[in-house]
């Protein structure tokens, strides 16, 4: 079978609709209805891509257009770091709305406003788009290419599974025939807890972009602070055309973790040279998992083996 695939746009250039053809008959009427023919490859991925994010304004249907639009226009795999918008001003709002919207929707629960499917609907909506959206300001919405579409997709999923085990335990509660309503104050710090969830996306995108090789970490990985960390990569071209970077790990606002603390005084800075990382003082302290270490400095404590000297 011959299938042929299909994406339609709107009159205001928003992606709407894609769809799939088994033979011309059917072929022609797309045509017809202005759909513009893609290959199987960017349908599958439009297709979990579209139906994952429904209509919403300046939402990622318009991106999947824009995703389209740069397939016919290739351009260079690595950009200039002066090239990306990274808009972490950007973030910072985007974090702040997020968890406005988040309050409001606690206390909209919380009232019995709205029902904890529409709410839990809502909810998965925000995730999705607040995901995106850190991608968008991290490269600019222009930049995005497949790649950043299926991490955008990885990284949804990931947050939506950690929201739909909220949701069940919630729905325990909201079955049960005593049940008193939610503590809309709870449920808001929970939420908001969601609004960090794309620093990491953020982060990860910009050393993609400008071809460095995957940092050791990102922020919000394996620390103390997790969700709530603020920290950045700070990245300096040194010899871009060569491959050589500086980055700082940048400590955010908030009150650092250890590790974070740790990751500021080793990598200041962690060079890449030629591409690769340069050798760093690698010490456990550097991760959260169940490393400590003496109030002296003398020595570490691991996760189940016992105590190491500092060398
Ligand atoms: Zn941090
Ligand atoms: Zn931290």
């Amino acid at each position: 079978m011959n299938e042929r695939y299909f994406g339609l746009q709107d009159e205001s250039g928003r992606f709407v609709r894609i769809g799939v053809a088994e033979n011309s008959n059917q072929a022609s009427q797309f045509e017809q209805a202005g759909f513009i023919e893609i290959a199987k490859e960017l349908f599958d991925r439009l297709k979990e891509f579209v139906e994952q994010v429904p209509f919403l304004e300046l939402g990622a249907l318009i991106l999947a257009l824009d995703f389209l639009r740069q397939l016919r226009t290739p351009r260079p795999l690595r950009m200039a770091l002066s090239q990306l918008p990274i808009n972490r001003r950007g973030l910072f709002l985007q974090q702040v709305a997020f968890k406005e919207r988040m309050n409001n929707l606690a206390v909209q629960l919380s009232r019995g406003d709205i029902t904890l499917d529409e709410w839990a609907g809502t909810m998965q909506e925000e995730i999705r788009q607040h995901t995106l959206q850190g991608r968008v300001l991290a490269v600019g919405k222009k930049n995005l290419d497949a790649n950043d579409l299926l991490e955008v997709q990885r990284d949804t999923e990931e947050q939506l599974m950690y929201f739909e085990n909220w949701r069940s335990e919630l729905a325990v509660d909201y079955g049960k025939e005593d049940f008193e309503g939610f503590d809309a104050k709870a449920l808001a710090r929970r939420g908001r807890l969601y609004a960090n969830a794309n620093r990491k996306g953020f982060e990860i995108s910009i050393t993609q972009k400008i071809g460095l090789p995957r940092l050791p970490v990102y922020p919000t990985q394996r620390s103390d602070c997790g969700s709530l960390c603020g920290c950045h990569w700070a990245i300096f071209p040194i010899e871009p055309r060569l491959g050589h970077y500086d980055c700082y790990w940048g400590l955010g606002d908030a009150a650092s973790c250890d590790q974070c603390d740790t990751r500021y005084n080793v990598w200041n800075p962690l060079k890449v040279r030629y591409g690769k990382i340069m050798p760093y003082y690698n010490t456990p302290l550097l991760y959260s998992d169940g490393w400590s270490i003496s109030d002296d400095n003398s020595i570490l404590f691991g996760p189940d083996s016992g105590a190491v000297p500092v060398k």
